[in-house]
């Protein structure tokens, strides 16, 4: 099977954590979503989320150090040998410097960054109707993706919630958050030739089919 190795950028709402599972299911690669992976953490009430979950509910990133040691202990799990999709990390330039520092030392470079855009009134729409289930972290939304059942999980029948950060005041300092630390990713990555932009702007199914073609799979 393909593997891959990519990472997901872009502000709050572009579709990131959709994409990503997409790409999951088509490719033997993990999917690494460090928000679910802090959520969790949160709600088991582990060291982790005590340390975390005030940086979350105000919509302020989670220190460097914190993130980096997370995701390089993630990376060294079987599941993630050959291939992952790293879903909402980097979002420092710092974050970037270290996460290829760790590729390198494991002989597996990236081979894209994907950088998915969309304009702020697509972002508030989709991020004030994002319902996300509290089991599995599967991502719906009110109005455009709809659950079969009101506030059920399609796929594990979980509850779904509005995330607290998904409320007006948290989506605008998460906004201003990613133009100030991590939009400027683009540069960074533009410069190593691994920057893939891709308009978020569409259907799941448009922006599917672009995000395919980004990692050089036109065809499926
Ligand atoms: P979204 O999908 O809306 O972009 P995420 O679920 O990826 O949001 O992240 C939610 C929150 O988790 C962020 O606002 C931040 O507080 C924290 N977080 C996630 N990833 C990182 C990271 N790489 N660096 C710092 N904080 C992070
Ligand atoms: P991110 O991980 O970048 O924050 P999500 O994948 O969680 O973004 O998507 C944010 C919200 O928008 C979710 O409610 C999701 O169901 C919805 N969504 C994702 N992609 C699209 C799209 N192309 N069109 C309409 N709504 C979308
Ligand atoms: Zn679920």
């Amino acid at each position: 099977m393909d593997v891959l190795r990519v990472v997901f950028f872009g502000p709050p709402g572009a579709g990131k954590g959709t994409q990503a599972k997409l790409l999951e299911q088509k490719f033997g690669a993990c999917q690494v979503s460090t928000g679910d992976i802090l959520r969790k953490a949160a709600r088991a009430e582990t060291p982790l989320g005590k340390q975390t979950s005030g940086y979350l509910a105000r919509g302020d990133l989670v220190p460097d150090d914190v993130m980096v040691k997370l995701v390089a202990e993630r990376l060294k799990e079987p599941d993630c040998k050959a291939g992952f999709i790293l879903d909402g990390f980097p979002r420092t330039i710092a974050q970037a410097d270290d996460l290829e520092r760790i590729l390198k030392k494991g002989g597996l470079p990236l081979e894209h960054a994907l950088g998915l855009k969309a304009p702020n009134d697509v972002l508030i729409k989709r991020l004030s109707g994002r319902r996300t289930c509290r089991n599995c972290g599967a991502m719906y939304h009110a109005v455009f993706n709809p659950p079969a059942k009101d506030g059920v999980c399609d796929r594990c029948g979980g509850e779904l919630y509005q995330r607290e950060d998904d409320r007006e005041e948290q989506i605008a300092a998460r906004l201003r958050v990613y133009e100030q630390q991590t939009a400027p990713l683009k540069d960074y990555y533009r410069k190593r030739r691994l920057l893939r932009e891709i308009d978020g702007v569409g259907t799941v199914e448009e922006v599917r089919k672009r995000v395919f073609r980004a990692v050089g799979d036109g065809a499926k």
